[in-house]
């Protein structure tokens, strides 16, 4: 008997991909799904923060078109970036053309200045801090990617490594850096990401709802709360026992490594060393249409507490009731911070309207606040000195870790999919 920990993506695709063999799904919430919940409420729908599909591999867009079919859009992307008063398209990096001249100079003259040759200390590792000054120059730096992403994952830059925005943060090349100064419109968008879809009705929830209906049913609000990795048995918060010829794990590495039964100091140090961000989307109704069709907007600017303002029903229309729309603003913060204190919501309205999103709290007819403890997991030093002993001591008791938390890995969606795809084609061979 395989046993999955957790209804996410990645337990969902494990259990879907295991051929057949015994398996029981486990989930502590009421719905399957994990960050590709939405929640639904008097005909508007928000997803556990922005979610998008780009899927790059073949398999995985196999499997989304034959689990959606037509209940899927193809929607080519609207995202901005807001400086000052001005909306600059995404990518920032080939598009500053929206910025006044000086600022395009700064950033070109920055950029081409990383292009030069540079003594680099042998075996030095960046920092995210310092590999963003290295890849971007130090006008991109300031005007976008480091008051950014400090808003977006709470964290001082300097401490965090550059093992993984390389494929998730593409660097233009001075051709594309320099036609996107000039606002040639011919660029092509930089990263591939420049369409995406969406499920048609229900939000990003949709895809995992997919997902658990080709499976016997996932056992819902079943907490695991130890594991007894002697006698390979998970036990859950109800008092039931399950045994288990191996147990695929997707909740939190911190939460996971304290649960199991034998694992000695080292292991339990090293993951409590482990450091994420939390995150909560303020989500608003709306009165009335809004005035643009744009899919979302970053702000990188301090005197905004949101990193990003997204837009569900300029994305797919069934995501409000008719004549009505929506927004969504996301906030992140140090786990220490988490949730936010009494007031915030009142703090991020008034943002809105001080930004423009809203015009006054009088079009606001509903409010829903979703949280997500553990958004972003923190590259870092610790991590990669950690994650080798952790996998090590799970693998030695038939546990593997699969998907964003448990992995304690910056994926996506579809890397959550694959992995559980790769986990269940090694649990098929008996590996
Ligand atoms: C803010 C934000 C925006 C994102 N946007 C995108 C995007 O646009 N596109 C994209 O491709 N990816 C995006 N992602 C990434 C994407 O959400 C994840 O990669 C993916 O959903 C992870 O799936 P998972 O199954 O690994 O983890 P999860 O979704 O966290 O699933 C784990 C499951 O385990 C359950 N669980 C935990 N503990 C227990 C327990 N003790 N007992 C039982 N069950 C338990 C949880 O309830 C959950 O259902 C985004 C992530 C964030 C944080």
């Amino acid at each position: 008997m395989i046993v999955v920990l957790g209804a996410g993506l990645a337990g969902l695709s494990t259990a879907l991909h295991l051929g057949g063999r015994a398996c029981a799904v486990i989930e502590r919430e009421s719905e399957v799904g994990g960050l590709a919940r939405s929640a639904c409420q008097d005909g508007f729908c928000f997803d556990f923060a922005g979610h998008v599909l780009h899927l790059r591999d073949e398999s995985v867009r196999a499997l989304v078109d034959d689990l959606l079919g037509e209940d899927q859009l193809h929607v080519q992307r609207s995202a901005w970036v807001r400086c000052g008063d001005r909306l600059v398209p995404y990518p920032f990096q080939t598009n500053v053309h929206a910025l006044p001249l000086e600022d395009r100079v700064a950033c070109v003259a920055g950029f081409a200045r990383t292009l030069l040759p540079r003594p680099r200390a042998p075996g030095a590792r960046l920092s995210f801090h310092d590999w963003i000054l290295d890849s971007f120059g130090a006008a991109f730096a300031e005007r976008f990617f480091l008051p950014y992403n400090e808003k977006c994952l709470a964290a001082d830059l300097t401490t965090l490594s550059a093992d993984w925005p390389e494929r998730a943060i593409p660097r233009p090349s001075l051709e594309e850096a320099v036609r996107g100064a000039l606002g040639i419109a011919d660029l092509a968008p930089v990263g591939g990401n420049a369409t995406f879809r969406y499920p048609r009705s229900g939000g990003m929830r949709r895809l995992p709802e997919a997902m658990a209906r080709r499976l016997p049913p996932v056992r819902k609000e079943a907490r695991a709360l130890r594991i007894d990795a002697r006698r390979r048995v998970l036990e859950l918060a109800d008092g039931t026992a399950l045994a288990y010829d191996a147990l695929v794990a997707t909740n939190p590495l911190p939460e996971l490594i304290a649960m199991v039964s034998d694992l000695g100091q080292e292991e339990r140090a090293a993951a409590a060393r482990l450091r994420h961000s939390s995150l909560a989307c303020f989500g608003f109704g709306l009165r009335g249409a809004l005035p643009h069709e744009r899919h979302w907007v970053y702000y990188p600017e301090k005197r905004y507490p949101f990193h990003r303002v997204s837009y569900p029903a300029n994305i797919a229309p069934s995501m409000t009731p008719a004549g009505m729309s929506s927004l969504s603003a996301e906030v992140s913060y140090a786990p220490d911070r988490f949730p936010p204190p009494a007031g915030e919501e009142e703090r991020v309205l008034a943002a809105l309207i001080e930004a423009g999103e809203i015009e006054d709290a009088g079009r606001v007819v509903l409010r829903r606040r979703l949280d997500l403890p553990c958004a972003y997991v923190l590259h870092d030093e610790v991590r990669r000195a950690a994650l080798p002993l952790l996998f090590r001591a799970l693998r030695e008791r038939a546990i593997f870790p699969v998907g964003r938390f448990a992995t304690w890995s910056y994926l996506s969606m579809e890397e959550a999919i694959l992995q559980g795809k790769e986990a269940a084609a090694h649990l098929r061979r008996g590996s």
